[in-house]
């Protein structure tokens, strides 16, 4: 891969508009609805360059406008092929974006749907975790842009329910967490599956060792795109770190929301389990809460967001998958509850704040055994987080362990918390709440039974070797682990 780094734009220089940028009348006039009225610094920059045919390797923040400065791009080249037609066959996939999560896929399809309102151009998304039969109809009535999870498009391509032999452009949206949650090898399989004449944009919050590699393999020349640090924060989000014992946490989360009527506040934990047992009990202390994990069906993680997006949620707990891609406007407040155990993590989770310019807070609830982990978060932002005491009032912590937190005893150790949907989901979190004086539910009693939505997951992340043996093609080795490259 040879490339043409593209530094960001100096701030001198004045940025051009949509229409200097020679975005297509319909677009144009579906970006002024949407009530934008100058690019993003990573748009100013993607744009010309997608628009020209390139390749394009972007590191861009959340919250950074990444979404349209691909979407737009494409919509304007594929202008050239829109049509009236009902017949399926004159809208053949033209454009596959793919993302990490089912909520990623969706938000994508969202902001394809809202730009390319004023065009006959179709669309449609699809990703696992709900019925594949209106997905199925959505593919046979032909979509020129199609935004897709991984698993579920194999399944389709299996199925037979799609053609993806007229793909001449394709994104891999947020391809460092794909790589994470174990993609890469569906990846190579639906890359191989494209035409090799085709434009590839590559977009990843930061530029690894393995994204390199990834746009090495794939990208042909591209041009670089970087408008943030490499694991840069937000500079309008203030961060700031409490020390306290471990089972003050769910007291200082309840005093943070009532003490500041904070509204549509983010709470991350780091299990599955976790996640779900830190909302009911948050309910119980009177604040309005939902989680969102890997196990809830697409429906329930639909309802709850839908329910933050509105106001209706004080506190959305998440985990970092379920949370990835985000879009949630002005939120005010990020709190880690427990804090990531890989760094990076971290940088994802406050780019939910402070989005688009706006101020935003990150609060990082931290024991002393977890102390090794922020010191790894400042080590990576090359920036000090202010430590600091928060007051918790003592009927709060009373309350607490009254309705104390399930101990220890096979937390997070399931199956299906092994075989979740990406690594940070894997593991059970240390041991540091103290046992329950009497049980409080027999939820937390019974042993973890995997939901189906749970065993979907498993099944459309990793070891997929030995599934969809039709799609594996002759080639033993994946190309990034030293196999042929692309012609
Ligand atoms: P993204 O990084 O794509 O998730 O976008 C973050 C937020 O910025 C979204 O809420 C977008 O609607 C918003 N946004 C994207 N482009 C612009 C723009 N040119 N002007 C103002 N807001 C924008």
């Amino acid at each position: 891969m040879t490339s043409n780094t593209q530094t960001a734009i100096q701030p001198e220089l004045a940025i051009p508009t949509f229409a200097e940028i020679g975005l297509h009348p319909a677009l144009l006039q579906a970006v002024s609805d949407t009530g934008y009225t100058t690019p993003t610094p990573i748009q100013a920059q993607a744009l010309p360059s997608v628009m020209a045919g390139n390749d394009v390797m972007g590191a861009a923040q959340t919250g950074t406008g990444k979404t349209a400065a691909f979407t737009l791009p494409i919509l304007h080249r594929l202008m050239q092929h829109a049509n009236s037609s009902a017949s399926p066959a004159r809208h053949p996939v033209r454009a596959l974006i793919l993302t990490p999560t089912r909520e990623l896929a969706d938000q994508v399809a969202e902001s394809v749907k809202r730009y390319g309102k004023q065009t006959t151009l179709r669309s449609a998304v699809v990703f696992g975790g709900v019925d594949i039969g209106p997905q199925k109809e959505a593919l046979r009535n032909g979509c020129e842009v199609l935004i897709a999870t991984p698993g579920r498009l194999l399944d389709h391509v299996e199925q037979r329910n799609v053609n993806l032999g007229q793909v001449g452009i394709l994104v891999l949206d947020e391809a460092d967490r794909m790589l994470d949650m174990g993609f890469l090898p569906d990846l190579e399989r639906i890359i191989r599956l494209l035409p090799a004449q085709r434009q590839t944009l590559l977009f990843s919050a930061t530029f690894s060792n393995e994204i390199r590699k990834l746009g090495r393999t794939y990208l042909n020349s591209p041009v670089e795109i970087e408008v943030a640090k490499r694991n840069a924060t937000a500079d309008t989000v203030t961060q700031i770190a409490y020390a306290m014992a471990g089972d003050a946490k769910r007291a200082a989360v309840v005093h943070l929301v009532k003490s500041r009527g904070l509204k549509q506040v983010i709470v991350f934990s780091n299990t599955k389990i976790g996640t779900g047992r830190l909302a009911r009990q948050l309910e119980l202390d009177g604040v309005r809460a939902e989680s969102i994990h890997g196990d809830k069906s697409q429906a329930d993680r639909m309802k709850a967001l839908d329910a933050f997006k509105a106001g209706e949620l004080e506190v959305l707990v998440a985990t970092d998958v379920a949370a990835r891609g985000l879009d949630v406007a002005g939120v005010p407040c990020v709190i880690n509850y427990d804090l990531p155990h890989s760094a990076e993590d971290y940088v994802h989770r406050i780019g939910r704040t402070g989005r688009a310019g706006a101020k935003g807070e990150a609060i990082s609830l931290f024991a002393p055994a977890e102390e090794k982990y922020l010191l790894d978060i400042e080590k990576l932002i090359k920036a000090a987080i202010t430590r600091a005491t928060l007051q918790i009032p003592g009927e709060l912590i009373a309350r607490a362990s009254e309705r104390p937190e399930r101990g220890s005893r096979g937390e997070g150790r399931s199956g299906s918390e092994r075989q979740g949907d990406r690594g940070s989901e894997r593991h059970a979190r240390p041991s540091r709440y103290s046992a329950p004086a009497k049980p409080i539910d027999e939820f937390f009693l019974k042993p973890y039974e995997p939901s189906a939505a749970a065993v979907a997951a498993a099944a459309q992340a990793p070891a997929p070797t030995t599934k969809k043996p039709a799609l594996l093609g002759k080639r033993p080795v994946g190309l990034l682990l030293g196999g042929v490259k692309k012609p």
